[in-house]
């Protein structure tokens, strides 16, 4: 059960995600989260080392999607100026909007990544779907969004996978 929120990869941050390393393992598409994962979850819009980000996977081929548990407003806000497909109200872990992205963009599971800040949704819904998860540390420490309910189920499942030895951050 616990291995279902065990991510495939630990980075520090998306900067360590690589487009030509991705490229490399065949992969064409990123569902990516919004919310500290590409930004503090308060700030509306794109850093430049984002955008630049971006743009090397667009560049590389590979299609990024933002999928988003967050209101539509707040992650059109983000993706318009940016250009930049998004989904909002996912519902992660639901499969739904993973299915959707996965649709928009074209590719098969085994060539799309997840890459997310939280265990309870992006990872464990990104497993749940057979998508290959990549765990970020969040970009802001306190969030309003996430309740302290699932802070606390979220430390207690990261404390039990690092007592297994199942974490490990790559530097
Ligand atoms: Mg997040």
């Amino acid at each position: 059960m616990l291995k279902k929120f065990l991510p495939n990869e630990f980075v520090k941050d998306v900067f360590h995600i690589k487009a030509e390393q991705l490229k490399e393992r065949g992969i064409k598409g990123i569902i990516t989260d919004l919310d500290n994962t590409l930004v503090a979850w308060d700030r509306p819009d794109a850093t430049p080392e984002i955008i630049e980000w971006l743009e090397g996977m667009q560049q590389a081929g590979i299609r990024v999607t933002i999928v988003s548990n967050n209101n539509e407003l707040r992650v059109k806000a983000f993706s318009e100026p940016i250009q930049m497909p998004f989904i909002s109200k996912a519902n992660k872990p639901l499969g739904t909007a993973f299915r959707r992205a996965v649709k928009l963009m074209g590719t098969k599971k085994e060539e799309t990544v997840v890459i997310g800040d939280q265990l309870l949704t992006d990872i464990f819904g990104g497993n749940r779907q057979g998508l290959h998860t990549i765990l970020v540390i969040p970009v802001a420490t306190s969030d309003a969004k996430i309740t302290t309910f699932n802070r606390n189920l979220e430390s207690f499942i990261m404390e039990r996978l690092r007592r297994r030895g199942l974490i490990y951050w790559e530097e």
